[in-house]
């Protein structure tokens, strides 16, 4: 039998091409290691034609890898495809982790309706650079990294305004680029952040959507600081996220959410008070003395949690109004 394939030598998953023939095996069918037995090639002569061009093809192919795809009809596939390879500007990423958001879950249902083309999801990654393009100044290969999902394009107006969550031209890996549910995953050069050296990839995965997402809203467009009291509705992943930043920015925080263990789980996140919705009001008065909210963050998103936060504020009704972009709740 002769071996036409690509394995994977070790955990460590370096990859070597092989071509072998195993002594009194040469001329059996070729099985390759990630294409189909093609009868064709039984015989001898059109064998080593084949093999030529296989293996041919092969080089000019670069190696393969393993990735898991949604499937047309919602099924979940490993499945084999060609290495990505880094642009000028761009890395490629050894994953080492990728979260399971429930976007994916969402993502999984949009494939299965055929709303959407089939797809290698992972918007959460963490891993290491293992290549760089040519014009790679931020990165080099063996950094630890976390990954953010965005691909802005970075000319556009909103770009240029530093609204690359809402780029008109860039795109999102797991989204409609092939994200981190694979060996690999190609990245610009300026959406990979350092990943600190004492944090588990497993758990510095995640920071690339809740994290990012929670940050945005409490810093970037909440400018959330000192002494100020932060009201966070929905106290879910990106919630958690939004309180511990919150905290970490001085703030004081008031969670809110129907539910008992996602209040303990705001409490030990560093929350100050966890509210159920019909509480919230008399909760968010309690913590603010009369001088109102400074900044409310839905990650909700519902009718009912707008006017809540409209509830929240100062005597006057203005107090600031942000929804958080309404991607992972
Ligand atoms: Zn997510
Ligand atoms: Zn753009």
């Amino acid at each position: 039998m002769l071996l036409v394939g690509i394995v994977k030598t070790n955990a460590s998953m370096s990859r070597v091409p092989v071509v072998a023939a195993p002594a009194g095996r040469q001329h059996g069918p070729y099985h390759l290691h990630f294409g189909r037995y093609h009868p064709a090639l039984s015989s001898p002569s059109h064998a080593r034609a084949a093999k030529d061009q296989i293996v041919a093809s092969l080089y000019q192919w670069g190696t393969v890898m393993r990735a898991v795809r949604f499937e047309t009809g919602g099924v979940v596939k490993i499945v084999q495809i060609p290495d990505p390879r880094p642009g000028p500007e761009e890395v490629l990423v050894q994953v080492h982790a990728a979260g399971v958001c429930r976007t994916d879950l969402h993502l999984l249902d949009q494939v299965k309706a055929s709303e959407r083309k089939p797809l290698v999801p992972g918007h959460e990654i963490a891993g290491r650079v293992s290549k760089i393009g040519a014009d790679v100044y931020a990165t080099n290969v063996g950094d630890r990294v976390v990954v953010h999902f965005e691909q802005p394009c970075g000319q556009c107006r909103q770009c240029r305004r530093m609204r690359t969550n809402l780029c008109e031209k860039g795109h999102s890996l797991g989204f409609d680029a092939p994200g981190g549910y694979a060996e690999f995953v190609v990245a610009k050069q300026n959406t990979v952040l350092p990943l600190p050296p004492n944090l588990d990839p497993a758990m510095g995965a995640p920071l690339g959507c809740s994290g990012a997402t929670a940050y945005r809203s409490v810093v970037a467009l909440g400018h959330a600081d000192e002494d100020d009291l932060v009201v966070v509705i929905g106290a879910g992943g990106v919630g958690l996220s939004a309180i511990q930043i919150a905290r970490v920015q001085g703030a004081r925080v008031l969670a809110v959410d129907p539910r008992e263990e996602a209040r303990k789980a705001a409490l030990d996140s560093g929350a100050q008070s966890a509210a159920p919705p019909q509480e919230a009001e008399s909760a968010a008065k309690d913590l603010a003395a009369n001088e109102g909210v400074d900044l409310v963050i839905d990650l909700v998103g519902t009718r009912a949690t707008f006017d809540l936060g409209r509830s929240s504020g100062s005597e006057d009704d203005s107090s600031p109004w942000l929804r958080a972009r309404n991607l992972c709740r």
